[in-house]
């Protein structure tokens, strides 16, 4: 008898890799071949968590309790959530929160626990690659209106209104933006809500985890459709992760804030899956959360002029790019290199033809911005060492100034 491999499941056949993944791995490969890869594609905030939270990570260790924990969180990480919510103007109650495995983790258990085959689900593009899969997996139909870049990678409200059908299940709203770095307003965020207002039967799953990182006065937080629209709060979902804001990506702890039969259906879900968090990572989460805060101003402070150094190299470059106001990302059109022939020979034809030679031939990693719904950009995440920014950014000009047409 030979032994063939069964086949997997369907609902896998669909789904796209993570194109970030695929990036760095590509860029880890090559680095392990003795070659000097500069990687500008993980989105990692590219400092680490203040020393209070190791130290509760390890006062976690040795406080074991060689039990399961509760599936919400540890009543620590919960209540460190929950005053952060309540220092940020949004009350919830214990009932109304929990832990789950990343932001990205809570997307994905959020969407399982929202959408129905064949609901639709609105996701503005250029949007968070894992999105549409994720939508698609549960059997959702993304739909996504494209934000121009005339109109700094931002959806109107016409855009939203006309997105919206009966069919509508949710929207994705991520701000600021990965993978753009764009920020909207209160005024843009308000004009959104106000067109949510009148779709009743919409949840509005809000992906805040990067609202603390904008380029705005110290301590400013991004605009929430909550703030001006609170009689949404029955239908809106909120996500946090202490990844980027704490420098705390490998973690793994994200959180939600939501109505009670959500946290509940979340909950339920939970319970026959991952059951709860590590208690060692939610104790850090804690900490992280309810300790001093001081440390992020630096951090913007950096991520702002390694912001600012990355938009004059490409604006050097030639390359349209919207200047970002949060996050750590550019997003930069690549069009007009389309055609050209660098000087191995090969044709840019594509961005994935521009990301894999820009990779073999100047040894720099960026992500294709079709994995965004964007064929004609890159994503470039700025926040890693200042020293090696520089030096990939030197790169790039140097591979762009090479294109021959
Ligand atoms: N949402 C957005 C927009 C992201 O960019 C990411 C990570 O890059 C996530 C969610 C998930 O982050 P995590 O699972 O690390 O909390």
């Amino acid at each position: 008898m030979t032994s063939a491999t069964p086949a997997l499941s369907s609902r896998l056949q669909a789904l796209q890799p993570s194109a970030i993944i695929q990036v760095a791995n590509a860029a880890r490969a090559l680095k392990a071949a003795g070659k000097p890869v500069l990687s500008l594609s993980i989105g990692v905030p590219g400092f680490l968590p203040p020393a209070h939270v190791y130290e509760a990570a390890h006062k976690a260790v040795d406080a074991d309790s060689g039990d399961y924990l509760p599936g919400r969180g540890s009543a620590g990480l919960v209540q460190a959530f929950r005053a952060s919510m309540q220092a940020r103007g949004f009350d919830y109650a214990e009932a109304e929160v929990c832990a789950q495995v990343g932001g990205k983790g809570a997307l994905f258990n959020l969407l399982l626990a929202l959408v129905n085959p064949g609901d639709e689900v609105i996701i503005p593009a250029p949007y968070w690659a894992s999105y549409p899969e994720m939508v698609k997996l549960v059997g959702g139909v993304p739909v996504c209106p494209t934000a121009s870049v005339a109109n700094d990678y931002k959806i109107t409200p016409a855009q939203l209104r006309a997105a919206i059908t009966p069919a509508t299940k949710a929207i994705l709203f991520n701000n600021p933006s990965n993978p753009t770095g764009m920020l909207y307003t209160a005024a843009e965020v308000a004009a959104l809500a106000a067109v949510l207002a009148e779709a009743p039967h919409v949840w509005i799953v809000a992906d805040d985890i990067y609202d603390h990182l904008i380029f705005g006065a110290t301590g400013e937080r991004a605009a929430h459709v909550l703030d001006s629209h609170p009689s949404l709060r029955a239908r809106t979902v909120l996500v946090q992760s202490v990844s980027k804001t704490y420098g705390m990506p490998g973690w793994r702890v994200g959180m939600v804030a939501a109505p009670k039969p959500l946290i509940d259906a979340l909950l339920a879900l939970t319970s026959q899956s991952t059951t709860h968090l590590p208690a060692v990572p939610m104790a850090a989460a804690a900490a992280a959360l309810s300790g001093p805060q001081d440390f992020l101003a630096p951090q913007l402070v950096r991520l702002n002029r390694q912001r600012d150094e990355t938009l004059a190299a490409l604006r050097q470059m030639g390359l349209t790019c919207p200047m970002p106001q949060g996050a750590f990302y550019a997003f930069p059109q690549i069009t007009s290199v389309f055609g050209k022939v660098t000087p191995a020979g090969t044709r840019l034809t594509d961005d994935l033809s521009f990301c894999t030679a820009l990779l073999n031939e100047a040894l720099v990693a960026v992500v294709p911005g079709g994995a965004f719904g964007d064929a004609g950009a890159i994503r470039i995440s700025y926040a890693g060492n200042a020293a090696e920014l520089t030096e990939a950014l030197a790169r790039l000009a140097k591979f762009c100034a090479a294109l021959q047409a």
